[in-house]
């Protein structure tokens, strides 16, 4: 019916969700997708760790990679201090614009920058463009084969400082196994595993989280 399935997310919000309620935003998407159509966001089981993490790292600067609707966007944005800023990356410019109407739906588009284009191009870009040092915390939930060439960029161009925090979605479920090893195994990082379930499904995923160690 020329309809998309994020489309339909973001009608659900339009209609069940009250403007600049973040938490309203996160659950009509949570009971959309549980309920009548699955989509890829972090969700909400994933989505308490997601949010401890952000809570107990305070950050200045995020990143995310992989914005899709702005689930997760919204669900880190209403947690930042004050001044802080997210940087999302999106590569679908139909993704990006339901995920801006999500944030604005939020009332979070103060705190959030949403880039449409590849990570391995804008990256590299990013300093120039925004005026950002380092980034505190990095979310990564784009496409798996990404997670190590990005995060080997992010090194590159000078974006982690000693105690930058990684955290990647979906380490089991597709599963990212080039990257696992790399955080598990390199001397640069400390490394650790959040078991939990994919989003909206009963099968073991988890969240890893590596703090930079510089
Ligand atoms: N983080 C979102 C959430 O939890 O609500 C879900 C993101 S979804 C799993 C992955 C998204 O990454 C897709 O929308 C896809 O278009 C985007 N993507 C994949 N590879 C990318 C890349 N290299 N650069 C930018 N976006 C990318
Ligand atoms: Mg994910």
């Amino acid at each position: 019916t020329g309809t998309t399935r994020p489309i339909r997310i973001l009608q659900f919000v339009q209609r069940c969700a009250k403007h600049g309620d973040a938490l309203s935003v996160i659950s009509a998407i949570d009971s959309f997708c549980s309920k009548v159509e699955w989509a890829m966001n972090v969700g909400d089981k994933k989505g308490e760790i997601l949010d401890a993490i952000v809570l107990e790292t305070r950050p200045r600067w995020v990143l995310e990679l992989g914005t899709y609707c702005g689930y997760s966007t919204v669900r880190i944005a209403r947690l930042l201090p004050p001044g802080a800023r997210l940087v999302t990356i999106e590569m679908n410019p139909h993704y990006a614009q339901v995920a801006k109407e999500v944030i604005q739906h939020a009332g979070l588009e103060a705190q959030v920058e949403l880039l449409v284009g590849s990570s391995s191009i804008l990256i590299p870009q990013l300093k120039k463009k925004l005026d950002i040092e380092k980034f505190d915390l990095v979310f990564i939930d784009h496409w798996k084969i990404s997670y190590l060439p990005d995060t080997k960029l992010l090194e590159e161009c000078g974006l982690l400082r000693a105690g930058s925090v990684l955290l990647a979605d979906n380490v089991v479920c597709p599963g990212a196994p080039d990257y696992l090893h790399y955080v598990r195994n390199s001397p640069q990082y400390q490394s650790q595993y959040y078991q939990s379930y994919l989003e909206y499904l009963q099968v073991e995923d988890g969240l890893e989280k590596s703090i930079f160690l510089g």
